[in-house]
Parts: structure tokens; C-alpha cells; sequence
């Protein structure tokens, strides 16, 4: 079945050489099988009139934390009235998530991974870390896995408060051995009240050999070698980088670790942005992903994280969406996905504006009128719930009626 997108206004196509292209067509299968001006495109299937609407690759959100129960609401409210983040209330949503049965944390993914999707999210990492026992992270990995095929393992996002001592021989043999299977990432928490440089390279280290990719968070709080660690160990990416030496810049600038700025992590805990002209400027690789958890950035919008890198971080708008679409692909070291030339995968949205500008010129506006995954055109209603990963449990996918002709 092939599906002919026709009447673009705008295409991005974030490929070197189609660039950005004015009314133009798009066909796709489970890939982009042709792209080019609309007066030249072939025949298919199935044909949609977006009636000058701009079309972009969807989003890769390559850094959240959807696997828990509960939320921080007033302590968000009391940070808004001038208590400093500490990454302490972690504890408060592990003690949520380990009371919580396995329907409620799947619920809540679910609910979650739907509003990302209506919000032009195609593909969604998910970490592990509000369990911290090998039963409750072994479950986490196990439900995340229901919903995407980029898993993470973050055993090692804090120290329990019930076994803070061999906390990481725990996370790096048993623990590791019953997630493992479940996950194709390993990331630690390296920051001060977290996880030390040498704990990270331990958990980094033991996750490689049992199979797995490592990331990192890194230097979010304060200037800490999180970043060396990451380009040391050639992790896909370093997330945060908000407190950066000369070094950290250089040796991003010199490694295939991208930059993962999370602004929605800034805007919550009222923290200074990371300096995103810096590490372009540096020639670093820069992604932009959602960090979407209940404590320090309760979004799933990468749209608002656009804007906010526009506004706030003094990324261009075209800079932004690459960062938030093929900065996030090769974050997850998937060059399938970010972009649309032949041979991509068929992940692309439709915007109710004429240009993928709007999605900053309009901030907090919903834009995303249409999202195909692999080639098809998912239902945007609330009611039915949405999993991204095709070889779980999954609702069925209806068409989207009325423009398609
Ligand atoms: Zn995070």
C-alpha cells in the first residue's frame, strides 16, 4: 500500500541534498519511496491534498522517563515559589511506582506515549529508573518495551534509600542481568548526590558488556565529568550538558557523541539554559528531547521544547526542528529516522501552518494535524491510547478520514 502526500507547501526534508522543498509530494510505504515536486509525482494507493500545509520528518523524543506512577505537582509548585531542585524527590516517585501495578504503570505510558504522539512524536526512547530494586526496574524495562523499541536501563538513576551501600554492584550484576534482555540502552546518573564519574563508568562499563549502548546524564547540575565519560566511552549521547568547561565543548566537538538539550528540564526547575550557540558554534551534533518526567520536566510536548530552544536557548527555528527530528535520530544512532529522502522511514507530520517555522512562531498552539508512522496515518483521539512499537500489543490504526481522496 502506498500513500501519495501531495499539495506540500513546505517539505523538510532535513537530507543534504533535497533540503527544503516548496510544493512538493511526498510517497510512502513503510519508507519514502519518492520525493520531488508535486507536479511530477506518480500514482499510488492512496492519496492525501494537505492544501499547502508544511510537512517534516516526526519527532524523535530521544530522552524521557515515562515508566512511573504518581506526580510531583505541589513540589513543582513549591520550586515556582523558590525551593531549589536537588533531584531529591526521586525517592517520591520510586516509592509511587514500586505501590503501583503493572496495568496502572502500563496506563500511564500509554496515556503519555498518545499525548507525545499527538503532539507529532514518532519515536520515543523510555528509561527505566523509579524502581531501583531488580524486580520493580525489571518490570519497568518489560512495559517500556510494550511501547518502544528504544529502551533504556537506568538502574542507576539515583541510590535507594534503603540500600544506598552496594547499591551499584547491584545495578551492575543482578539487576543489569534482568533488564538487560528488556533494553537496548544502559544510562546512569552522573551527577553530585547521584552517581560519581568512576560509579558511571562502572554502570556505562558493565551495561557495554552485557550487550547494551551507553548515554549519560551529564553535567546538569554542575560542572562534573559527565561529558568525558560520555566521549571516553563513545556514548550515542550526552543529556543535559548545562554546565560545560572549554574541554567538555572540544571533546564533544571532536567525538560521535551528540549534545541532548533538555530545556524542558530548564524551564521547571527555573535553572539556566544550556548554551546551545556554544556547541554549534563548536561544531557539536545538538538534539533536543522532551526529558518528559514527574519531577523535573512533566512534558511529553517537543513542540514547547522547540520553542523554548528558540526563545530561550537562541537556537533558529530551522535549527530546532533539525534538532528535535534528526539531532534525536542520531542521538539514537538511527539514520532510518529524522529524515525524508527515499529509503527513510515514513515518520512524518503535517502541520496545520504553512511553515515548520510556526512551531515556534506559534508556541503552545496545537499544529500537528496528521502523523504517519511507517507509511500510515495514526487516529489523533484521545479515547483509544497509542503504543509506537509495532512488535507489541497495539491498537488498531484507522485512516484519517475525510482528506483522504
Ligand atoms: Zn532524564
Amino acid at each position: 500500500m502506498s500513500l501519495l502526500i501531495t499539495n506540500i507547501g513546505e517539505l523538510t526534508t532535513n537530507d543534504p541534498e533535497l533540503g527544503l522543498l516548496r510544493d512538493a509530494a511526498i510517497v510512502v510505504g513503510e519508507r519514502v519511496e519518492w520525493v520531488g515536486p508535486a507536479s511530477a509525482a506518480p500514482a499510488a494507493d492512496e492519496r492525501l491534498d494537505v492544501r499547502g500545509a508544511a510537512v517534516l520528518p516526526g519527532f524523535v523524543d530521544s530522552h524521557s522517563h515515562l515508566v512511573f506512577a504518581g506526580d510531583r505537582a505541589p513540589e513543582f509548585a513549591a520550586r515556582m515559589a523558590g525551593e531549589p531542585y536537588t533531584g531529591g524527590g526521586i525517592r517520591t516517585t520510586v516509592a509511587a511506582t514500586r505501590a503501583a501495578t503493572d496495568d496502572e504503570l502500563r496506563a500511564n505510558v500509554a496515556r503519555l506515549v498518545g499525548e507525545a504522539l499527538r503532539q507529532g512524536t514518532t519515536t520515543i526512547e523510555i528509561k527505566s529508573g523509579y524502581g531501583l530494586s531488580t524486580p520493580d526496574e525489571a518490570r519497568s524495562v518489560r512495559i517500556a518495551r510494550e511501547f518502544t523499541d528504544e529502551v533504556t536501563f537506568l538502574g542507576a538513576h539515583v541510590k535507594p534509600a534503603d540500600t544506598p551501600d552496594g547499591y551499584v554492584d547491584l545495578v551492575t550484576g543482578p539487576m543489569l542481568d534482568a533488564c538487560a534482555p528488556y533494553a537496548g540502552w544502559v544510562d546512569v546518573f552522573c551527577e553530585r548526590g547521584a552517581f560519581d564519574v568512576e560509579e558511571s563508568r562502572r554502570v556505562l562499563k558493565a551495561g557495554i558488556a552485557a550487550g547494551l549502548r551507553p548515554r549519560i546524564h551529564a553535567n546538569q547540575l554542575t560542572m562534573g565529568g559527565g561529558v568525558q565519560l560520555a566521549v571516553e566511552l563513545d556514548c550515542a549521547s550526552a543529556d543535559h550538558c548545562t554546565h560545560l568547561s572549554e574541554a567538555d565543548v572540544d571533546a564533544l566537538a571532536n567525538s560521535n557523541t551528540v549534545a541532548t538539550l533538555l530545556p524542558g528540564a530548564e524551564f521547571s526547575t527555573r535553572a539556566p539554559w544550556p548554551d546551545a550557540r556554544r556547541l554549534l558554534a563548536a561544531g557539536v551534533t545538538v538534539a533536543l528531547a522532551s526529558d518528559c518526567n514527574p519531577g523535573s520536566s512533566y512534558t511529553s510536548s517537543m513542540p514547547f521544547c522547540i520553542a523554548l530552544a528558540v526563545r530561550d536557548m537562541k537556537m533558529t527555528p530551522t535549527e530546532a526542528v533539525w534538532a528535535a527530528t534528526a539531532g534525536g535520530a542520531r542521538a539514537l544512532r538511527r539514520p532510518d529516522l529524522g529524515h525524508l529522502a527515499p529509503g527513510a522511514s515514513a515518520d512524518l507530520i503535517v502541520l496545520d501552518a504553512p511553515s515548520h517555522l510556526h512551531l515556534a512562531y506559534r508556541p503552545g498552539v496545537p499544529l500537528i494535524s496528521s502523523v504517519a508512522r511507517k507509511g500510515t496515518l495514526q487516529s489523533l483521539c484521545v479515547a483509544e491510547g497509542h503504543l509506537l512499537n509495532a512488535s507489541g500489543p497495539h491498537h488498531p490504526e484507522s485512516p484519517h478520514k475525510g482528506v483522504l481522496s
